[in-house]
């Protein structure tokens, strides 16, 4: 991939106007200018309402075409807009990525009753009661919908545990019993088995929910034509289920199709297992490195910076590692909330724009400021200007300069570009730090694309500059002469 990025194009408050396909359709030829490759959309299916951001999925076939759930659209728009905004992006040159709730089913049609276990909130193995008859919202006949794609109906056997027990009024976590029947095992051993997470939980080991999704991705590709999936929450899901779906969908595509998970976990010996347990197939979300950003962006400039990048994916599979800032769930106020400090949201961009490895991506929450009850200023021109230094210059070799805590930089060599791209970060003080640039680049004016800092920086005949950046800041340097 040359220096692609991709575009998280919503966030957890993005105007529930219906307008978002249309905007985009409108959008997608800016978004290509400032140098987005691809973009990740929400959830298209229809969830509980249109105001659903779209994880509280209901129904997989309805992506804002049937007068379900008191609303024909979603909270994005129709089906048809949808389409549309997919074809302008892809006129545009930008690839998309869907996202696909596969872990759960909400907003269930009618409750049913069946047998089931309450089972300890914290280890999900420990049964707390025998089996008894609770009443769930587990059914989904889809009426209005009238069997059109497909006519299955969901029912407690296609599902693995609910939350909420109707008859009693009782908020717990139960496993539905049956013959064969338990939580899915290839899932986190977080509390003992976290096959659990939210809503009705679907079961992926029962073949008929396995022939229906398999169906569903089929037609989804069909109707859509996105380039690639952004599967949600695969902590929960049973990993030889996706794995068998990822090979189905690359067979299908001809490997033409890309892949990317959120398996929210920090630490990296599990994240190793799970992309091997998924053959290396799907590229995962660089978690830890977002939670180095966190934990740096808190510490009063004492983090290391020279281990920003230990045990991330980045580090250890580059090709494998989505490099990402926040997101939808890490934003304030949301279920993984864990939101990088504002001062370091350059640094960290930079930190994922201007290196070689990674797939960053940028989230709308940042670019365009988040719209909810915490409101954050747009970002757009900070990021505009890292991507455009990452079109033009963040190419060819990486030399780095971690060698103090709180000074790192680093070095893009210069190869196809006209002049070498010096990063230098600053988390404490007021800085300056001599780097390499090349022997070529002797003689030559280098100055900060950023604009902070205004001095001229002259490559000494063997080839070093002294670089300056200013307290808790980034600053970025290239030869004067190939901006023009
Ligand atoms: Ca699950």
């Amino acid at each position: 991939m040359a220096n692609e990025v991709m575009m998280q194009a919503f966030e957890w408050d993005s105007p529930a106007d219906g307008n978002f396909y249309k905007n985009l359709k409108k959008n997608a030829k800016n978004l290509k200018e400032k140098g987005i490759d691809a973009l990740w959309l929400p959830p298209a299916c229809k969830g509980g309402s249109d105001k659903d951001v779209g994880y509280g999925i209901y129904d997989l076939w309805d992506l804002g075409e049937f007068d379900q759930k008191d609303t024909v659209r979603t909270k994005y728009g129709t089906k048809e807009e949808y389409l549309a905004a997919i074809k302008a992006l892809h006129d545009a040159g930008i690839k998309v990525y869907a996202d696909v709730v596969l872990n759960h089913k909400a907003n269930a049609d009618f409750t049913e009753t069946f047998k089931a276990v309450m089972v300890d909130q914290n280890d999900r193995t420990k049964d707390v009661s025998e089996a008894y008859d609770i009443e769930a919202w587990t059914g989904f006949d889809f009426k209005n919908r009238k069997g059109k794609y497909s006519d299955f109906t969901w029912h407690y056997y296609h599902f693995s545990g609910v939350d909420y027990d109707v008859k009693t009024d009782t908020n717990a976590i139960y496993r539905i019993v049956g013959d064969n029947k338990y939580w899915n095992e290839g899932v986190s051993d977080e509390k003992g088995n976290y096959d659990y997470l939210m809503f009705a939980d679907i079961d992926h080991d029962h073949p008929e929910v396995r022939a229906e999704i398999f169906k569903w991705v089929d037609w989804y590709l069909d109707q859509t034509g996105v380039d690639g999936f952004r599967y949600d929450a695969l902590k929960h899901i049973e990993d030889n289920f996706i794995l068998d779906l990822s090979k189905h969908i690359m067979e299908k595509t001809n490997n033409n199709f890309y892949l990317i998970g959120e398996y929210w976990q920090y630490n990296k010996d599990q994240i190793d297992q799970y992309l091997g347990n998924t053959d290396w197939k799907i590229d995962l979300f660089d978690v830890p490195l977002h939670f180095h950003f966190q934990e740096a962006s808190k510490s009063n400039a004492t983090y290391d910076m020279r281990k920003i990048f230990d045990d991330t994916i980045v580090k250890d599979h580059p090709m494998q590692a989505v490099t990402f800032v926040d997101n939808h769930d890490s934003q304030p106020h949301q279920a993984l909330e864990s939101f990088v400090e504002d001062w370091f949201k350059e640094i960290a961009y930079g930190l994922i724009l201007l290196r070689k490895d990674g797939y960053p991506c940028i989230f709308a929450g940042d670019y365009y400021g988040l719209k909810g009850p915490v409101k954050t200023e747009p970002k757009m021109e900070i990021i505009d200007k890292l991507l455009q230094a990452r079109k033009k210059y963040a190419w060819g070799d990486e030399d780095d300069y971690f060698d103090h805590p709180q000074v790192v930089g680093w070095v893009r060599r210069t190869d196809r570009q006209n002049s070498s791209l010096a990063v230098l970060i600053s988390i404490g003080d007021m800085a300056q730090k001599q780097m390499f640039v090349g022997e070529e680049e002797a003689g030559k004016v280098y100055v900060d694309l950023s604009k902070k800092n205004k001095n001229e920086v002259i490559i000494d005949e063997n080839g070093n500059g002294i670089f300056q950046v200013g307290p808790g800041s980034i600053t970025y340097w290239v030869d004067k002469e190939s901006i023009k």
